[in-house]
């Protein structure tokens, strides 16, 4: 592994770092109440449906009473609106980064 490459993947992490760092500081009563889009972090079930919800997949989720919804039970309930959390976009970032240098790799192989 390159310098410039291992130089790269700290930086994300320093990026992701941060931005967590910052959604945290911005928990509040407010946060608690919001519903965020986010990765799944352990295997669990979609209150409204009972759907499982597997650990990467994308869930909806509202701190205050553990709201948990799969993304289908939160776009058809009117009363939830939800944001993309700070991880799930940090995570989506990396995703993206990673399709893209694998295509990068394919042209020049
Ligand atoms: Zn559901």
């Amino acid at each position: 592994m390159s310098y410039k490459s291992r130089e790269r993947k700290r930086q994300v992490k320093v990026e992701t770092r941060k931005m967590v760092q910052a959604a945290r500081a911005k928990h509040s009563p407010d946060t608690a109440t919001r519903y965020f889009l986010r990765v799944v972090k352990h295997d669990c079930r979609c209150v409204a449906c009972g759907g499982h919800l597997r650990r990467g997949a994308e869930m909806v989720y509202r701190h205050h009473g553990a709201v948990k919804l799969c993304v289908g039970c939160a776009e058809r309930d009117p009363l939830v609106s939800y944001v993309p959390s700070a991880h799930w976009e940090a995570s989506r970032r990396a995703e993206v980064r990673k399709r893209a240098e694998k295509a990068s790799r394919q042209v020049w192989d």
